[in-house]
């Protein structure tokens, strides 16, 4: 399997070389040259979502990985539950079952792993921006692999003081600086040292890897194998668009879906553009799915390069939810079914209010994790999480940083 960059499609690489790359050298995403076709008898049958991840991931992989180291990496990152429970009419794909408790555990411990097989003697440092949850996915599943380090990079003040514990953690190969600044920037200054690398060996670990994107293909796989509904309705939770571009090759090597609901906050530049109004991306605004604060999504030039735009405006759809709406959302979902949905999780099940057909909601986050919005929103404490209790105990070390290419990079150079 083949990937180019969404910028100069002429240079091919493996899937080994994006993967380690990140970004491609001209600032441009890798997409694959090709999509390997995936009719239903090959994913249907899957016993367990480890056997269906070794049957969708084989045939992208099995030109540089052999089936058995295949195998033990798959079992070895995705190795938690992942439920569908039925709220009224939706059903929900629950993807917060892994160690950080979103779905971004599936993408960091299946990347991670990878990367670990590859880089058997050259020490990688990965960078990592986060506005929330990747990054301390990404820490977590890429600690202690003896040839890999991480640096994340969060804007400080603009985490919830859980997520904030959550990604100051002491652990062993990861270093967490608190940029002055908003994920833009932390994002910007990624993009910036992976383009001018100089004399560091780096690597990305945001939704842009080709390694994240691919193992996110597998719940849509998973949601749709277990149920004999037709073309659901899939409605995504959106940020950077990662997760939605991992539903999108789903569908383009196969999967049957009707239509994909891409579902914002306030930061509503891509439903914008699929309605054909407005004026583009702007910089983000805090709200209280701030996982999904992105003003200009990176993997929107990936969604344009698979689809096209008039592609992209057939087979998606988009919705925009305030925070006001948010919490009515959190309201009504508890009231009516008795199911606590975190903030990014009420965004998409408010989308699909007005949706008739099958629907597929994905929920992104446990409930846990934002306990001051649960009780704000339900006047009740959320559920809690055996992974959370134990972070009180647990020594943080982190750094603040100016918002600034240069400040990150004095700070790798200085970390020996
Ligand atoms: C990252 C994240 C999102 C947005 O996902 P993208 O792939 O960036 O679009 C949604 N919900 C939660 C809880 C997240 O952590």
């Amino acid at each position: 399997m083949q990937f180019v960059s969404t910028r100069r499609p002429s240079e091919q690489v493996s899937f080994k070389e994006a993967l380690l790359r990140g970004l491609a050298p001209d600032g441009g995403l890798y997409v694959p040259t090709a999509i390997p076709s995936l009719p239903p008898d090959t994913w249907e049958l899957a016993e367990s979502f480890a056997d269906l991840a070794r049957r969708i991931l084989t045939p992208w992989l099995e030109e540089e990985i052999a089936p058995a180291a295949l195998d033990g990496i798959l079992r070895q990152a995705l190795d938690f539950p992942v439920p569908t429970v039925k709220v009224g009419e939706i059903f929900v794909l629950e993807l917060f079952h892994g160690p950080t408790l979103s779905f971004k555990d599936y993408g960091a411990r299946t990347m991670a792993r990878l990367m670990n097989h590859f880089c058997t003697d050259e020490q990688l440092t990965i960078l990592v921006a986060t506005s929330g949850d990747t990054g301390s996915a990404v820490a977590d599943g890429f600690a202690g692999q003896p040839n890999l380090r991480v640096a994340v990079l969060y804007p400080s003040g603009q985490v919830s003081p859980l997520q904030e514990k959550q990604l100051t953690v002491k652990r062993p190969g990861v270093r967490t600086f608190a940029v002055e600044g908003t994920f833009d920037d932390c994002q910007a200054m990624v993009k910036s040292l992976l383009t001018s690398p100089g004399d560091l060996r780096l690597s990305a670990a945001n939704s842009i890897n080709v390694g994240r994107l691919l193992p996110q293909m597998l719940y849509y796989f998973w949601a749709c194998a277990r149920r004999d509904w037709h073309q659901p309705v899939i409605c995504v939770p959106c940020g950077n668009l990662g997760n939605l571009t991992a539903g999108v090759l789903a569908h383009l090597s196969g999967l049957p879906v009707g239509q994909f609901l891409a579902a914002h906050n306030a930061n509503d530049g891509f439903p914008r553009f699929l309605a054909q109004s407005g004026v583009g991306f702007r910089d983000s605004v805090r709200t209280l799915s701030n996982a999904m604060d992105v003003g200009r999504p990176s993997n929107f030039e990936r969604l344009q390069w698979l689809l096209g735009d008039t592609g992209l405006r057939a087979l998606i759809c988009g919705h925009s939810v305030s925070d006001a709406t948010t919490l009515e959302s959190m309201r009504r979902v508890y009231e009516a079914h008795g199911y606590i949905a975190d903030p990014h999780t009420a965004v998409a099940l408010e989308a699909v209010q007005s949706v008739h057909a099958p629907v597929l909601v994905l929920a992104t986050a446990h409930p846990a994790k934002f306990a001051d919005t649960v009780q704000r929103a339900l006047g009740r404490a959320a559920p809690s999480a055996a992974a959370l209790e134990g972070l009180r105990r647990m020594p943080y070390r982190v750094t603040p940083m100016k918002a600034t290419a240069r400040a990150l990079r004095n700070n790798l150079r200085g970390w020996a």
